[in-house]
């Protein structure tokens, strides 16, 4: 455990005794906002779990959230490589920002030339959220189960039917594995998480608990 002190030491103060806090949201990744801290915000926020900042405007320390009441629960605190820039994860007891925007950064620039990343950034950012999207598609098929989709034949057959396929796509994933052939192996690990996604909505599962279990195992290594 290192003291305040020692942590302290380790964050490049600037000539004015500050450093840049970047406030992230825990949940959804949205960056809220910038403001800094001083030696003892840094303190206080340590130990109240909220967030303290060092008003520049104002001179003096601030509460996020002492007026508006949007106060932000920390979660997490880092510093990054070199120390001169702060990161607080938090839970935001409302909008980040004092014109009532849930973030600070809602000013867009439009760029000369920008890609349409759309497709690889996901409402939750997340590069798995194709599963979410995945998910979704699946449970939708379950309801409305229209007439000539694949899912909609493997819902009409039945679980021992969706559970044959996981075993068949389990096997085969485990032959292009053998084989050293990765091309198949994209394809094969595919179909198989396609059908483990049908296992988990014909079960009621939620991918969510999943995550939720995988996510305990990460915080806690077992050995297995
Ligand atoms: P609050 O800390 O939310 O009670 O807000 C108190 C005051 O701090 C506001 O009136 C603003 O002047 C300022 N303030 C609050 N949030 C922000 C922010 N995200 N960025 C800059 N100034 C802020
Ligand atoms: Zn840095
Ligand atoms: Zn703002
Ligand atoms: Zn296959």
């Amino acid at each position: 455990e290192e003291t305040l002190e020692e942590l302290q030491n380790k964050i490049r103060w600037d000539e004015a005794g500050l450093v840049p806090a970047i406030v992230q949201d825990i949940t959804t990744k949205d960056v809220l906002m910038m403001a800094y801290m001083n030696k003892e915000s840094l303190k206080l926020s340590i130990e109240s779990g909220e967030t303290w900042f060092w008003s520049r405007s104002r001179n003096e320390l601030w509460h996020k959230g002492a007026t508006s009441s949007n106060t932000q629960r920390i979660g997490s605190l880092s510093y990054d490589c070199d120390g001169d820039t702060l990161l607080l994860q938090v839970q935001p007891q409302g909008p980040a920002c004092h014109t009532g925007e849930q973030t600070c950064f809602f000013n867009d620039v439009p760029l000369e030339k920008n890609e349409d990343l759309t497709s690889t950034s996901y409402q939750d950012g997340g590069r798995f959220a194709v599963l979410a999207e995945l998910e979704q598609i699946i449970s939708a098929r379950e309801k409305e189960r229209p007439e000539g989709a694949y899912t909609t034949y493997l819902f009409e057959k039945g679980v021992d039917k969706i559970l044959k396929k996981v075993g068949e796509e389990a096997s085969e994933t485990i032959i292009a594995a053998k084989n050293k052939d990765n091309a198949e192996l994209r394809l094969e690990i595919s179909d198989l998480i396609y059908h483990l996604l049908v296992l988990l909505e014909e079960r009621k599962l939620p991918l969510d608990e999943i995550m939720a279990e995988l996510s305990l195992r990460s915080e806690r290594p077992r050995r297995d």
